[in-house]
């Protein structure tokens, strides 16, 4: 989950405007590709739109905790997250509670010690066994087999409806835009009509929804694309 050269994509999360000017210097310098934002609406929105690698999460927002945006991201998507916090008093909260924080990181911190947690935090990420099986609900998806399961039983699935379900799978509890499906499944190709595309949607949840018509893992955004839920 690189951009197209190849660098880190980091959601800076961070309402101190030194802050965000020292970091986007900073962490571009190290090579890393940053996506700035002052506040948890247009960290969503980001979400929405952009594949992070990594989220970098002020405490104190403008519209809300970071902690509790952490908590709620945590539920639905693997995507790590390092806290960033001016008091140290929060670290005991930040230890004590189960956010589902990767790390955490005291203000004033040295550019150094936080390039270095965030490579720690990518290693461990790029090691975790989570990365080929992966259990929906009585799902049991094996990215390494190609293999889709319930209960044991095998689901036959097509290329492309395997592909799709691995892109969506691959960014859990975020929306994949149409435009990111297409060109993950047809690439280089022409695909003169989009609605192919939901024509592998309608199949796949057929396939892997318990009730089709109420989806409960594979969610339309209406206009933008698609979400996979746990
Ligand atoms: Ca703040």
């Amino acid at each position: 989950m690189v951009d197209d050269e190849g660098r880190v994509v980091v959601l800076l999360v961070e309402d101190e405007v030194s802050y965000v000017e020292a970091l986007e210097i900073g962490l571009a310098h190290e090579g890393f590709q940053i996506v700035a934002v002052q506040s948890l609406a247009d960290a969503r929105d980001a979400l929405a739109r952009v594949r992070f690698d990594l989220i970098l999460l002020d405490v104190m927002l403008p519209d809300g905790s970071g902690l509790d945006f952490c908590r709620e991201l945590h539920a639905n998507s693997r995507v790590p997250v390092i806290i960033t916090s001016a008091k140290s008093s929060e670290v005991d909260v930040i230890l004590g509670l189960e956010f589902g924080a990767s790390d955490y990181l005291t203000k004033p911190y040295r550019i150094r010690e936080l390039v270095a947690r965030i490579r720690a935090v990518l290693r461990r990420q790029a090691a975790a066994p989570h990365e080929d099986v992966l259990t929906v609900g009585d799902l049991v998806i094996d990215s390494q087999r190609r293999s889709v399961t319930r209960h044991g039983a095998e689901i036959e699935l097509s290329r492309k409806e395997f592909d799709l379900l691995a892109l969506l799978t691959s960014s859990l509890g975020q929306v994949v835009t149409r435009d990111a499906c297409i060109d993950a499944l047809w690439w280089g190709q022409e695909l003169t009509d989009t609605r192919t595309l939901d024509t592998h949607i309608k199949r796949l949840r057929q396939k892997i929804e318990t009730d089709s018509a109420d989806p409960r893992h594979l969610i339309t955004i209406r206009g933008v694309g698609f979400r996979f839920d746990l």
